[in-house]
């Protein structure tokens, strides 16, 4: 029985035993479908985070879906362009069940412009990374990231605690809803601008944001009584980070670590110019998408002068992933590189062990099913502290939403000996439904991204694009059971590529079978990838764990 949703009454949460398509591989995609809506920021519109990103590019086009899931043989495989169904070709039983390719432009057509007119024409809609993929399981799904990386950051500077910190960051949409919660579990006291009063009262229901200060005064009282008290705390203030983070350094204070996650990658639907109310943005979206774009970059450039203002101060400050410091480098911001990228800064020995955000969904709606994957993590990595830490903490803290999920970073190996043990288990019959596995397309093979995942590769080799191109093609080989290749980016064109893939464990030899390919190739391309752009630790990875790469001679 699908669940009400008290966030979005009209999108229930999936769940139960009863079956609407074919197969459990085609009804879990149909779940995932509905999930993302379930969980998403606007699914009236759609829209499931990242400003535009969407889970099908119309509603014609949604119907069109979830009739083919729906009445689709083993043995068919759908295609989907950009957010609309376009054919159901005959295949074999081991064949994706779906393959997408979403918002991709020709190179040199790849503008914020064309995509906004294509978008207007209904040609072409924006996926996100994990929305048109239905992979998104709300804030959730960066949540162990933001976390890794606030911890890295207290090893690196504040003695491995962040206890008695304050942390300044903006962004409590979809994705940057995490920011709050993730700040809290590292012990931080950490304030999150966000210029939308009705963001910020969603992360507070949802038990990701504890208070909402009236105004700037009071929330700087206070973040500093609980960094004097080092108890840790997250404090959410309405406003626009383009006044927040200046007027907070023209009052001299200097936090110890500074981000920011606004939706900065889209000048038009996602971020808010300083100046203007948030009607008055709604109304020049679609008639003053120039006017616009103007004044949003003209904003970031004080956005990020502010930051790196702070820099100089002694606070660490990153980019952590929405494009902010290309926005403002364009608006004449010379050194706005100065601030560094999250992967390249905290996270990239872990992505060259191909480690990186794996996620599951228990499909049949079940917390216990989750927590008794969480049981059997523990049991099957004692050792990797990362895991063991992270679960204690997301059992104690992350409330699930929609269909009960969870996200651990695993490497190669890793990932295919859980999702086959998982897939004993529902064989068994010890859990209550299939469970749907997955991971963010930030990942070690799966992501070409010149100002976010593949910033000052090693060996240069950050704008090739040939690798999520191959780990498309080579999961579909794999017999994931759906593969997807997104581009998109700043203003959904041009910045980068990427590849997605959703395996279901439904407790069949098949199952076991797709998932021991396409999971074990998947994370091996990843370590070939940073192998060959002369990583050490993948060097490594592929020494101990005998990753088919083919070392140059
Ligand atoms: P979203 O569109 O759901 O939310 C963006 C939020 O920013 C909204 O709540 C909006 O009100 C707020 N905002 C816009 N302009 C503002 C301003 N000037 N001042 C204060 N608040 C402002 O987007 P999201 O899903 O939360 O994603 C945020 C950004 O993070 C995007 O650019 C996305 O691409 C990026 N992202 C990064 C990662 C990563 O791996 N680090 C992962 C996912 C998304």
């Amino acid at each position: 029985m699908p669940k009400a949703n008290p966030r979005h009454p009209k999108f229930p949460i999936p769940g139960g035993p009863e079956l609407r398509a074919k197969g459990w591989r085609q009804e879990a995609l149909l779940r995932l479908l509905e999930n993302v809506l379930a969980v998403g920021e606007d699914p009236d519109n759609l829209i499931v985070y990242a400003a535009l990103g969407k889970a099908a590019r119309n509603w014609a086009a949604h119907r069109g879906i979830v009739k083919a899931l729906t009445e689709m043989d083993e043995g068919q495989t759908l295609l989907i362009q950009s957010g609309k169904p376009i054919g159901l070709v005959k295949t074999h039983a081991r064949a994706p069940l779906v393959i997408m390719a979403n918002c991709n432009i020709v190179g040199q057509w790849a503008k914020a412009e064309v995509f906004y007119e294509l978008q207007r024409k209904g040609l072409i809609c924006w996926g996100g990374l994990t929305a048109g993929a239905w992979q998104y399981i709300g804030s959730q799904g960066v949540i162990q990231g933001t976390y890794e990386i606030f911890m890295r950051i207290a090893e690196r500077r504040f003695g491995g605690d962040l206890h008695g910190r304050f942390v300044l960051t903006a962004g409590l949409g979809g994705m940057g809803g995490a920011q709050p919660l993730a700040g809290r579990m590292a012990g931080a006291a950490i304030l999150c601008v966000d210029i939308d009063p009705e963001r910020a009262r969603k992360r507070q229901q949802i038990g990701y944001l504890q208070e909402i200060a009236p105004d700037i005064d009071t929330a700087l009282q206070m973040i500093d009584a609980a960094v004097k008290e080092k108890r840790a705390l997250s404090v959410g203030l309405v406003g626009n980070a383009a006044e927040v983070y200046p007027e907070i350094a023209r009052r001299g204070i200097v936090p110890d670590i500074v981000t920011d996650q606004t939706s900065a990658h889209d000048l038009v639907y996602g971020y808010a110019p300083k100046g203007m109310s948030l009607d008055q943005v709604k109304g020049l979206r679609d008639d003053g998408q120039g006017q616009l774009m103007a004044a949003s970059r003209a904003s970031i450039v004080e956005h990020v002068t502010a930051m790196l203002e702070f820099q100089k101060k002694g606070s660490e400050v990153f980019d952590n992933g929405n494009l902010i410091r290309t926005q403002a480098k364009e608006g004449g911001v010379t050194n706005a590189f100065d601030i560094p990228i999250f992967t390249e800064a905290y996270l990239r020995p872990l992505f060259a062990r191909a480690i990186g955000p794996f996620r599951w969904m228990a499909l049949s709606g079940e917390e216990s099913d989750i927590a008794r994957i969480d049981d059997l993590l523990i049991e099957m990595f004692p050792d990797n502290k990362i895991i063991t830490n992270w679960i204690r903490l997301a059992r104690e803290h992350v409330p699930f939403e929609g269909l009960p999920s969870r996200i651990a970073w695993l490497g190669h190996g890793e990932r295919t000996m859980l999702a086959r043990r998982v897939n004993a288990l529902i064989a068994g019959g010890d859990l209550k439904g299939p469970v749907a596995f997955s991971r963010d397309h930030l990942d070690a093979g799966a992501m070409a991204h010149p100002n976010i995942m593949t910033e000052r590769m090693k060996d240069g080799s950050d704008a090739i694009a040939d690798w999520p191109l191959i780990d498309a093609m080579m999961l579909c080989s794999s017999m994931a059971d759906l593969v997807v290749v997104h581009s998109g980016g700043g203003g959904y064109a041009g910045y980068m590529t990427s590849c997605g893939v959703t395996v279901i464990a439904d407790g069949t030899d098949a199952a076991d079978e797709r998932l021991d390919h396409a999971l074990t190739n998947d994370t091996a391309l990843g370590v070939m990838r940073y192998a060959d752009a002369g990583y050490e630790e993948a060097l490594d990875e592929v020494a101990k764990k005998d990753v088919p790469y083919i070392r140059p001679d």
